[in-house]
């Protein structure tokens, strides 16, 4: 059943660039708030536009240890052109206080993990993915876990220090980056869906999917998954709209 949303003001504590396009911003509560939630999950920023209340949901990036440790939480966030939201988010500074409730959604990883683990996404579809990788490993996981990543250009790649980082730590964490307008690009640069496909060809028993990202590659890599035999309880999705 879903949690009743708590409403807290937090402050932008870190603003960083991660691409052209997309910023990572850093949350913190007060001490007293209870801002926890389950990796994956989103939360909404509260604000008025046209002199009405306005509200608009964003994935969580980081995992609860965070919350924990230090009260904070961590978003990413795309510049859409002509977005209201998303440029209202842009115009901020680190000392701004934004309204917000969480937690939100069903987007988390199920436990206990009885399969192996593929995520899949595109853009900022990855920050749901990036609290549940965080999650799984502070929790010792140790099924196989994939990360395919779709991204137009090859300077797009979101946290893409943080995954080469993971990939050495951890035998288990495999990472698939995929470019689809590459410049200097040598890796894969097919669709998501596509890479999925050639991956996981013939092997489709003991596998959970996860994906996030706009609707169109979702619903195409749905497609891919039920085509693949995947079942339908092995898919999970969060779509950005
Ligand atoms: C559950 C959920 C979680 C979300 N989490 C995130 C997140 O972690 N980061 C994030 O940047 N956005 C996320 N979004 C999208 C976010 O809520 C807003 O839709 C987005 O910021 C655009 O709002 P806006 O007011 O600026 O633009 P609007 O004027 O509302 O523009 C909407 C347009 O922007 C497109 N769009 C929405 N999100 C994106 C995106 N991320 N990249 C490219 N195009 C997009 C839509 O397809 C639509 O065409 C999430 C959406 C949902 C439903």
């Amino acid at each position: 059943m879903a949690e009743k949303p708590r409403f807290y003001d937090a402050t932008i504590t870190k603003i960083v660039s991660l691409s052209s396009t997309v910023k990572h911003f850093v949350l913190e509560y007060p001490k007293e708030a209870d801002a926890n939630f389950i990796a994956g999950q989103f939360m909404m920023v509260h604000l008025e536009k046209d002199g009405k209340p306005h509200k608009k949901p964003y994935s969580i990036a980081s995992s609860p240890k965070l919350v924990k440790d230090k009260n904070q939480l961590e978003l990413s966030i795309k510049l859409v052109d002509g977005g209201y939201v998303s440029t209202w988010f842009f115009g901020l500074k680190e000392g701004d206080k934004i309204h917000t409730s969480l937690p939100y959604g069903f987007f988390t990883v199920r436990e206990p993990w009885t399969e192996n683990i593929i995520f899949v996404g595109t853009g900022t579809g990855v920050a749901p993915l990036r609290g549940m990788i965080h999650k799984l490993y502070e929790q010792n996981c140790d099924k196989q876990i994939w990360l395919i990543f779709g991204n137009r250009h090859e300077n797009e790649i979101l946290y893409l220090d943080e995954w080469r980082a993971l990939e050495k730590a951890h035998k288990n964490f495999h990472f698939i980056p995929t470019v689809s307008r590459p410049k200097e690009w040598k890796g894969e640069t097919a669709y998501v869906q596509e890479i999925v496909k050639k991956t996981f060809a013939g092997k489709t028993e003991g596998l959970d999917f996860y994906g996030c990202g706009l609707v169109p590659m979702c619903q195409q890599l749905k497609s891919a998954l039920i085509e693949m035999n995947i079942p339908k309880d092995k898919i999970h999705f969060e779509q950005f709209t």
